[in-house]
């Protein structure tokens, strides 16, 4: 197929989203997609070895594209577009991709359901009372919806494979500097990672090996080849999975538990060893993150001033403190407005101890805890990736800690920096299921490999009961 085809069959499905009411794309156009799929065309004829020929890939719409507005999802950068380009999205380019849509978002990437989103609601695809997951909710919702086979989301803590797990597609979280940050807006620079969704993990691979790689623009950007998994190996002879306890708590939901049952039934079939291990840390990562990556945030979004970028107000007074008064109370959200508040504070003289430096300290047990079962000669971990399935829109906004406690399972894997992948692992009451697995430093290709041989056997559409 031609790119010029593949992005008239994109612009068709996009229309048939957004005639549906996902509200998952806040920016695409037929023409730029035309545009694109063009001198595609014109360099593949000219010989040119592109391996994403004609590929649709959806952005984030915190990654910076320069021939579409990036907004965050926020009133304060409305109408903004950059004058430069995230090397993902340049990567994706060089290899012959087509930038189709930029997707919704919770603001900033501050979210767990997308429903903080600025510009109104993503829709989970298969039931529009639901959410999709987030922060990068309006990625999940096309690759679910079928309307690209790829997309680009980002990790700060949890926000590409916790909606893929809600919508029932794969989502990559690299290791921490094996894609540069270079473009993507900083939340918390120490956490946060331009990440993938895939229809299958196949695509997903085929993505992260175009996007991943050292860059000279990101100085965390690490100094190893592109992430390029093999294909799924036949079979799992030698792979030891561990499966920690304080991820299988007993009130876990009853059709999670028998998913991931079957999950590590699939990795006994195939060979692989199954085995109890313990994070004893576990239970202190969802305050950590929620104290480190607010406070990451409060600094980097110091820069949303009213005079360098977007939205401008001046207030009453005239003065430059009026300034940001009137251009921060009014760009940002409600729970942006938290996180800065509450970054502000742990930071602050006094309380920088008890919290901050405090939850440093508890985030290194926590990366020392991943580091001792690796180092135990385990090669992998299995967990559910989510709690729940999709919640109802509406049921966790007016309580910030239970939209928090969505993200228990994924945000250790962010503090410790390490790989992770969630794979659709079957359905309970019609709601997709995530398996998750988790990589030591440097393991993404090997996870890779292991989640495509997995897939197979699990990601069939299945009831669980
Ligand atoms: N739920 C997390 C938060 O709200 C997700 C952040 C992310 O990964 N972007 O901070």
């Amino acid at each position: 197929m031609s790119a010029a085809d593949s992005a008239r069959e994109a612009a068709a499905a996009l229309e048939r989203c957004d005639a549906l009411g996902l509200n998952a794309t806040l920016h695409w156009s037929a023409e730029l997609l035309d545009a694109q799929a063009a001198a595609v065309d014109r360099r593949a004829a000219a010989g040119e070895v592109l391996p994403l020929a004609g590929v649709p890939v959806a952005i984030k719409d915190n990654i910076v594209t320069a021939d579409a507005p990036t907004t965050c999802a926020s009133r304060i950068l409305e109408g903004y577009t950059s004058p430069y380009e995230a090397t993902a999205v340049t990567r994706l380019r060089d290899a012959g991709a087509l930038i189709a849509a930029k997707t919704n978002l919770d603001e900033f990437a501050m979210g767990s359901s997308t429903e903080h989103s600025a510009f109104g609601r993503v829709q989970h695809p298969l039931d529009a009372a639901r959410v999709p997951g987030g922060s990068s909710g309006g990625s999940a919702a096309l690759v679910a919806a079928g309307a690209v086979p790829a997309a680009l989301g980002s990790e700060t803590g949890g926000s590409v494979r916790q909606p893929a797990s809600f919508c029932g597609v794969v989502g990559v979280k690299p290791g921490y500097g094996r894609v540069s940050r270079y473009g993507l807006v900083a939340f918390g620079s120490s956490l946060d990672c331009v990440s993938v969704f895939g229809r299958t993990v196949e695509d997903a691979g085929r993505v992260l090996r175009a996007i991943s790689g050292p860059d000279p623009l990101d100085s965390t950007s690490l100094a190893a080849p592109p992430i390029t998994p093999g294909p799924a190996p036949a079979d799992l002879r030698g792979v030891r999975i561990g499966l920690p306890r304080e991820y299988f708590p007993a009130d876990l939901d009853p059709a999670i538990r028998t998913a991931l049952d079957r999950v590590a039934g699939a990795v006994r079939a195939l060979g692989g060893t199954v085995e109890d291990v313990s994070l004893p840390h576990t239970r202190y990562a969802v305050p950590t993150y929620y104290i480190i990556a607010p406070a990451e945030a409060s600094a980097n979004l110091a820069r949303f001033d009213g005079v360098r970028y977007g939205l401008r107000r001046i207030g009453p007074e005239g003065d430059v403190r009026s300034l940001y008064r009137a251009t921060r109370g009014e760009g940002f959200g409600p729970e942006v407005r938290r996180r800065v508040l509450v970054g502000t504070y742990v930071l602050s003289a006094g309380y920088y101890d008890a919290y901050y430096r405090k939850a440093q300290r508890v985030r290194s047990l926590i990366a020392h805890d991943f580091a001792e079962v690796f180092a135990s000669g385990v090669d992998l971990l299995l967990t559910p990736t989510t709690p729940t399935t999709a919640f109802r829109a509406g049921e966790r906004t007016e309580d910030p800690v239970a939209m928090y406690l969505a993200d228990i399972f994924v945000s250790a894997v962010n503090l410790a920096g390490l790989p992770a992948i969630s794979i659709p692992a079957g359905r309970s009451a019609g709601l997709p299921i995530g398996a998750q697995l988790i990589a030591p430093a440097m393991g993404d290709e090997r996870m890779i490999e292991v989640a495509a041989a997995l897939e197979r056997m699990v990601s069939a559409v299945a009831e669980v009961r």
